[in-house]
């Protein structure tokens, strides 16, 4: 992986006065590139050929367009070195790494917003549900096949993501014929029963607090229409389609701010500075109202989306429209006024 310090050699050759905010084309763009020309920043859009009819839409969000032939491009020297020239910041979000491979991720010489560690983490189903138990966050049991276990339990399968490759079983017995001899490295976790509850936060190094900015509730086909067929007919899946708005009841705030918290410390075992910007801690609230996390995502989530103009979390905050692109780019001018860019770019 490309060190911090190589991070810090990139950005002290960048014009920061003439920063531009670049993003793949895709997942949550058009948000990162409005809010970028919100605070004044100047952008870059990404895009392979396909792409790029679609943003063409968006003249007045995008500055310049960087056509690819392969996602993977992106990290050839040219292309590298044009982005170099633009003192271009890149914004990772969900689909970066899958498009351009972790190779390509952990060694770009390009600053990004936040932590690829902390996003190489997230990556590793293990290591992640191992860090969000070090932070003390309440995660769900998990099982393994050595033991016997009658409770009903979500199953994922290695490489599982999006909602994909997951499937519900009750008791050992049921996993095994599902699975099909095909054990090898599957997360057995205790099926949650409750509300999901998807929380953005954002942690501001330059303003040393956390921000919770909004939060959402996905919507999964075919787990979220069942009602419409009766149920012995199928089997759920959990393929995120949407993101629906949600507030919280108020009283379970002081909790979520204290994950977010607790979250925030247990970054710093994972590298010096811990997380910057955008995660989102992703749970069920049970019916006794307690949280229960399965899973984070170490950047900006695409629920955030649904808040291009502001949360009502941000606007306590901020009193003005505050999307979570938006809330980068203010970071990214902030941390310019403080000259403590290098605590938000890795
Ligand atoms: P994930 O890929 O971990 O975000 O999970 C995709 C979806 O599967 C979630 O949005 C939930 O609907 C469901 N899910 C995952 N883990 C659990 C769990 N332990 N209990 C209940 N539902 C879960």
């Amino acid at each position: 992986m490309i060190s911090n310090t190589d991070i810090r050699e990139i950005i002290s050759n960048y014009d920061t006065e003439d920063i531009h905010i670049g993003v793949l084309a895709s997942h949550s763009a058009l948000q990162i590139l409005y809010g970028a020309k919100k605070e004044g920043l100047k952008t870059i859009l990404i895009s392979i050929p396909e792409r790029e009819v679609f943003y063409n839409n968006f003249p007045h969000l995008i500055d310049k367009t960087l056509v690819v032939d392969r996602w993977k491009d992106l990290c050839k020297d040219d292309v590298v070195r044009k982005l170099q020239e633009l003192n271009t910041i890149l914004v990772p979000h969900g689909s970066m790494v899958e498009y351009i491979g972790s190779e390509c991720f952990l060694n770009l010489e390009l600053p990004l917003f936040g932590s690829r560690k902390i996003m190489e983490v997230e990556a590793d189903p293990k290591k992640k549900m191992n860090l969000l138990r070090s932070a003390g966050i309440p995660v769900p049991r998990e099982y393994s096949l050595d033991e016997n276990f009658d409770d009903l339990v979500i199953v994922k399968l290695p490489g599982a993501k999006g909602g994909r490759g997951y499937f519900i079983a009750k008791g050992k017995e049921e996993v095994m014929k599902k699975l099909n001899n095909n054990v090898k490295d599957v997360i057995i976790q205790e099926y949650l029963l409750g509300v999901r509850a998807y929380y953005h936060y954002f942690y501001s190094p330059v303003l040393r607090r956390l921000e919770i900015l909004g939060m959402d509730i996905r919507y999964e086909s075919n787990a979220d229409s069942l009602g419409r067929v009766p149920r012995e007919y199928i089997e759920p899946t959990f393929t995120v389609v949407g993101n629906i708005p949600l507030v919280l009841r108020e009283s379970l705030l002081p909790k979520v701010m204290e994950y977010g918290n607790r979250f925030v410390n247990a970054t710093l075992t994972v590298e010096n500075g811990g997380i910057a910007g955008p995660f989102c801690l992703e749970s069920i609230v049970k019916e006794n109202l307690s949280i229960v996390v399965f899973e984070f995502s170490g950047r900006i989530v695409a629920g955030t989306n649904i808040y291009v103009n502001g949360s009502p979390y941000s606007w306590l905050y901020w009193d003005e429209p505050m999307s979570m692109g938006r809330r980068i780019a203010r970071e990214v001018i902030l941390a310019r006024q403080k000259n403590e860019l290098n605590k938000i770019l890795r």
